[in-house]
C-alpha cells in the first residue's frame, strides 16, 4: 500500500466513504451520471452526461416538442439500458480503465453523491427507456464567446480561438483539432448572434428543471460575458431556492466593468438566497508557466481577483480552481498548491472555502500527461508525498488537504502510467508543431518559459522531422 492510500484509509472522509459504500450498490456497470447529470453543449446542440464520454448530438426536431430531449437523447437511453444489463458502455472507458486498476472511479464517486443517490433504487428498477428524467445536476455552455485562446482550447469552445483560425488557419498537426473544417457537420458552431434552437429548448425546459435542480453550473466560453448568465441570475436572484447550488466556471480575466457587475449579483445571490455558490476558476499552474497554457490571462490579475472574491462575499460561497492536469502543468503544481494553501490559511477559518479539483486532459492527446516520460511521473509523486505531509487533521481542519486530494492525484498518476508502453511519437511530433506554430504566431517562447523541459522538447522536435 502507498503513503496516499494509507491516508486515505486514516482520515477517511464522507466523500471518500459515500463512494466506496455506493461501489458495492452498482454492480459492475451502472452510473447515476447517466441519469441525473447532463452536460449541455448549445453552441453546437451536443451533450453527454458527465465529461468524459464523448460528446452525442441532440436532436433539433425532438426538442422542439419536448425540451427535455436536450438530456434524455436516444443515444444515452441505450446507453442506461446497457448499463441496467451490467454492460460496460465503451464510451465509460476512462472509469472501466481505473476501475480495472482497482482504484474508486468517477462512476462511484458521482454515484456516491446525495443529488444522484437519493434516486438509486428508482434508477435501478427503471428500464432505461424513460424520456421524462429531470437531472439534478446541469451543466451547460450557452455560447462560446471568450477571451482567451488557451492552448488545448478549440474553437469549439472559444471565439478567440475561433478567430485566429479564421485568419491564420490550422496548426500544422498530424492530428486535426483547430481546423475549421473539423468543426463542420454535427460539430458546426452556432454564432452567438444567430437563432440558436438548442438555447430557445433550454428555456423553454427551464421552468420544468429548475424546482428540482440541486446543482447548475456554467461554463463556457467565457460566461461573464454571456448575457444568459444574468438572466439565469435575475431569476434567482426572484425565485430564491435553498437547495441549489450555483456555480460559474470563469477564467477571472474579463474586462473590469463586466468583473464588477459579475461580482455585484453574485453578492446579492449569496444573500441566502441559494444554499451554496461555487466560483470555479480555471488555472492549470503559476505565474508565467499558467499564462503560457491559457493564452490571452493575466496571471497576477487573476490572482488578486480571486482575492477579492473571497474577501468580498464572506458567505454563503467558495471557490475550487480547476487543474486541468496536462503535460505543461507538472513543473508548477506543486507552486500552485502552494498558494492554495496560503488562501485556504487566509480565508478558510469556520468553513472550507477553497477547494480544487485535478482532472486530466484527454484531449488534444499532445497536451496529455500520458505523453511524458516515467520521470514526470515521479515529479508528480513527490508532489502527491508532500501533500500527504500537510494533510487536514481534526483539530486543523481547513489548512492542510484532503485525503481525496491525494487520492485523486495518486490516481492521475495511475492514468498517466497506464498508456506508459503505447507508442507516443505522433502525439510527440504534433507537441513539437503545434508549439512552436504557437510561439511563432503569439509571439511566446516555450523553452524560455520552460527552461526545465528542455529535453522533452528536444525530443518532440525529432519525432517531428522524423514524421
Ligand atoms: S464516464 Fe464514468 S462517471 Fe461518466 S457517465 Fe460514464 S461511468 Fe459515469
Amino acid at each position: 500500500m502507498n503513503k496516499s492510500n494509507e491516508v486515505a484509509t486514516d482520515v477517511k472522509s464522507k466523500f471518500l466513504g459515500d463512494a466506496e459504500f455506493m461501489k458495492d450498490k452498482l454492480g459492475p456497470a451502472l452510473c447515476l451520471a447517466k441519469w441525473k447529470q447532463v452536460s449541455l453543449h448549445l453552441p453546437t446542440g451536443l451533450n453527454n452526461s458527465c465529461y468524459h464520454p464523448p460528446l452525442h448530438a441532440i436532436n433539433p426536431v425532438e426538442i422542439k416538442f419536448d425540451p427535455s430531449a436536450l438530456h434524455n437523447t436516444a443515444h444515452k437511453k441505450a446507453q442506461r439500458q446497457l448499463m441496467l444489463t451490467g454492460e460496460r458502455p465503451a464510451e465509460c472507458s476512462y472509469c472501466w480503465n481505473m476501475e480495472d486498476q482497482g482504484k474508486l472511479s468517477d462512476r462511484h464517486y458521482r454515484s456516491g453523491e446525495p443529488w444522484a443517490a437519493v434516486d438509486f433504487e428508482q434508477i435501478k428498477n427503471s428500464t432505461g427507456a424513460e424520456d421524462d428524467i429531470i437531472p439534478s445536476y446541469v451543466e451547460v455552455n450557452f455560447n462560446n464567446a471568450c477571451n482567451l485562446k488557451c492552448s488545448y482550447c478549440s474553437p469549439q469552445f472559444s471565439s478567440s480561438w475561433h478567430d485566429e483560425a479564421q485568419r491564420m488557419g490550422p496548426y500544422a498537426t498530424i492530428t486535426p483539432h483547430n481546423s475549421l473544417d473539423h468543426f463542420a457537420g454535427n460539430r458546426r458552431i452556432i454564432p452567438a448572434r444567430e437563432h440558436n434552437p438548442y438555447v430557445e429548448a433550454f428555456w423553454a425546459w427551464w421552468p420544468r428543471l429548475y424546482p428540482t435542480l440541486e446543482h447548475f453550473r456554467m461554463t463556457g466560453g467565457e460566461p461573464l460575458m454571456d448575457k444568459n448568465t444574468y438572466r439565469v441570475f435575475n431569476h434567482v436572484i426572484e425565485n430564491p431556492s435553498k437547495k441549489l447550488h450555483l456555480n460559474v466556471t470563469s477564467n477571472f480575466s474579463v474586462k473590469q466593468s463586466l468583473f464588477d457587475r459579475y461580482l455585484t449579483a453574485v453578492q446579492t445571490i449569496c444573500d441566502g438566497r441559494i444554499e451554496h455558490f461555487m466560483q470555479y476558476v480555471s488555472l492549470d499552474g503559476w505565474g508565467a508557466q499558467a499564462e503560457y497554457m491559457r493564452h490571452g490571462m493575466n496571471f497576477d490579475l487573476v490572482w488578486s481577483r480571486v482575492d477579492q472574491y473571497l474577501t468580498d462575499i464572506p458567505s454563503y460561497n467558495s471557490l475550487t480552481f480547476i487543474i486541468t492536469m496536462n503535460n505543461l502543468s507538472v513543473s508548477s503544481l506543486q507552486q500552485l498548491l502552494e498558494g492554495i494553501l496560503e488562501l485556504r490559511r487566509k480565508h478558510s477559518t469556520t468553513y472550507q472555502r477553497v477547494w480544487f479539483d485535478t482532472p486530466v486532459l484527454r484531449q488534444p492527446a499532445w497536451q496529455s500527461l500520458q505523453t511524458l516520460p516515467e520521470s514526470y511521473a515521479q515529479r508528480l509523486e513527490s508532489v502527491r508525498d508532500w501533500m500527504s505531509q500537510h494533510l487536514t487533521t481534526d483539530t486543523n481542519p481547513y489548512h492542510g488537504f484532503k485525503d481525496y486530494e491525494v487520492a485523486r492525484l495518486d490516481r492521475d498518476i495511475a492514468w498517466m502510467r497506464s498508456a506508459q508502453t503505447q507508442d507516443h511519437s505522433v502525439a510527440r511530433a504534433d507537441f513539437y508543431r503545434f508549439f512552436s506554430e504557437h510561439d511563432r504566431r503569439r509571439d511566446t517562447d516555450f523553452l524560455r518559459t520552460f527552461p526545465e523541459m528542455r529535453a522533452w522538447w528536444a525530443e518532440c522536435e525529432s519525432h517531428a522531422r522524423n514524421a
